[in-house]
């Protein structure tokens, strides 16, 4: 995700300690559980997850097994969508084979409306024969949809949850552009995208929520799940006004859903010094940070199911 340089990476990377120590390992079970998730899907075996190679079959075949065995259904008969892209880049002529992972946990209230909860599960691949772990963007936000999705298995939220971890984001949003040219539920039922593309760095300090600049409404939202979780988060990225990159309205695959009219909000960390490098490892993830983002990322999502009934008609 996200092309943007931004001044303060800059300084970041003029800042960074040389051979910097990995963090403490956590210790709670729930911390635990979130960083061995991480370090799974960010690992050298994935060779960086890149769309259509045996290293995105993999971290897809795994994605599947962490759902089926929480009991998660898929959304329609399998929870493979494949879709075909051309890739980005000179001499890309072939089209390929992308394929998203869609699951749908099913509401209590029979009332209309939805939500998509969504991150991106491919990555930039190898090389020079440098593995992209890619442990940030975006292994972070598929492994808070694990987790959310689980508590919502355990306490059904009021309104159907679609969970859809996109292929090819890296390739230009392609795999939530498939979903929405071809959406297996009627756009018009999907009240919201919830957004997660970078969410475990603590460089810079916060978790940032972008998207209620267009839609006012879910300020209000995204500031009661930060109140009732005790998590600070800050508002922005998503005017015009600022410099090229630092508007994050069309920086990752919400800004497909915002495209088609759909209201979407945002979580992600500023530009980091291993973002786009191969250095992007879980042992660089705060796991104190990371957790308390994955708390106000569930909270957030309760927030807004509880709160779809009163969402302006569009
Ligand atoms: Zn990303």
């Amino acid at each position: 995700m996200r092309s943007c340089v931004c001044l303060l990476a800059a300084l970041l990377v003029a800042a960074a300690p040389i051979g910097a120590q990995p963090f403490a390992a956590p210790r709670d079970s729930a911390t635990r559980v979130l960083m061995s998730r991480l370090a799974t899907l960010s690992a050298d075996s994935m060779e960086g997850r890149r769309t259509a190679t045996p290293g995105s079959a993999r971290a897809r075949a795994w994605l599947v097994q962490q759902l089926t065995a929480m009991g998660a259904k898929p959304l329609g008969a399998s929870y493979e969508q494949p879709f075909r892209l051309r890739p980005r880049g000179a001499g890309a002529t072939d089209s390929i084979t992308g394929v998203n992972i869609v699951a749908r946990i099913p509401g209590r209230s029979t009332a209309g409306g939805m939500l998509v909860m969504s991150a991106h599960y491919d990555h930039l691949g190898v090389r020079n024969g440098e593995i992209f772990n890619g442990a940030d963007d975006d292994a972070s936000g598929c492994v808070v949809l694990l987790t959310v999705a689980e508590q919502l298995l355990r306490d059904p939220p009021q309104h159907d949850v679609i969970l859809a971890f996109f292929d090819a984001e890296e390739m230009g949003l392609q795999g939530a552009r498939a979903f929405v040219n071809a959406p297996p539920v009627p756009l018009a039922s999907v009240a919201a995208n919830l957004n997660l593309d970078m969410v475990a760095r603590q460089d810079a300090g916060a978790l940032w929520v972008s998207g209620t600049s267009h839609y006012p409404f879910l300020k209000a939202v995204a500031e009661s799940a930060s109140k009732a979780s005790g998590v600070a988060v800050r508002f922005g990225h998503d005017t015009k006004d600022l410099k090229p990159g630092d508007d994050w309205t069309n920086s990752s695959d919400h800004g497909v859903f915002h495209g088609k009219g759909i209201p979407f909000l945002y979580l992600g960390v500023e530009d980091h010094p291993d973002y786009h490098k191969s250095g992007d490892d879980a042992d660089k993830v705060d796991p104190a940070f990371y957790a308390k983002n994955v708390t106000f990322a569930g909270t957030l999502l309760r927030a807004l199911d509880r709160a779809l009934p009163r969402f302006p008609v569009r």
